[in-house]
């Protein structure tokens, strides 16, 4: 499988992930490779919010991971709040409707937000969650998402900062899941399709 035009099978296998690494078919991203790319847009966060003051919001669970090593990153006042939604649909799709769990403990009328995603995929739930954010007022609100999937997009959603352009693959690791398992994996991998049949 290619990401950004470079092709990873490397698994891993000195992390100690127990018996889940029998369950990974491939690595698509490595944790340098995730470093790297943190560091990267937590720079360029840091410049375009400069002399602003920034509400990063964190999209639970599936950002959290992310979530937590972007903002180490940013150099700039940034307060933290989070948000839990669940999409219905089955185990790998979303169908587009979308519950708020948690609600954000702060009101954002007059600020500058930045929406902190795991992955677009058919960007229902973006669509959803920007609407809704929009209509308290917020200064401005933009999007930063750790993976995008552009082939299942299905909805119209601006992504203002993407980590990795993705082919059309379930993925989990680093924060993300498959029935709550796998988040914990320091790297961003596929499973072997008998896991999901
Ligand atoms: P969307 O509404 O854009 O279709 O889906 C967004 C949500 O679906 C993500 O926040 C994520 O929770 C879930 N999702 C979409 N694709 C994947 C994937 O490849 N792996 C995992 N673990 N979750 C995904």
């Amino acid at each position: 499988m290619k990401i950004n035009g470079s092709r990873i099978l490397v698994v891993n296998k000195d992390k100690g992930c127990g018996k889940m690494l029998n369950d990974i078919q491939e690595v698509l991203i490595t944790q340098e490779q995730l470093q790297a790319k943190v560091q990267e847009l937590g720079k360029r966060i840091s410049q375009d919010y400069s002399g602003k003051e920034l509400l990063m919001v964190c999209i639970l669970k599936g950002a959290v991971v992310f979530y937590a090593d972007l903002v180490r990153q940013i150099s700039i006042p940034v307060f933290m709040d989070f948000m839990a939604v669940s999409s219905y649909g089955d185990a790998t799709r979303s169908s587009g409707a979308v519950m708020i769990i948690k609600d954000l403990d702060q009101t954002i009328a007059g600020k500058h937000v930045l929406i902190v995603e795991d992955i677009v995929d058919t960007g229902l739930t973006l669509k959803y969650l920007v609407e809704n954010l929009k209509a308290r007022n917020p200064l401005s609100i933009k999007i930063c998402t750790l993976l995008d999937k552009p082939e299942r997009r299905v909805t119209d959603v601006k992504v203002d900062y993407n980590g990795f352009t993705i082919p059309d693959a379930f993925v989990v690791g680093y924060g993300l899941d498959y029935a709550e398992a796998y988040r914990h994996l320091p790297y961003v991998c596929v499973l072997k399709p008998e896991i999901y049949e």
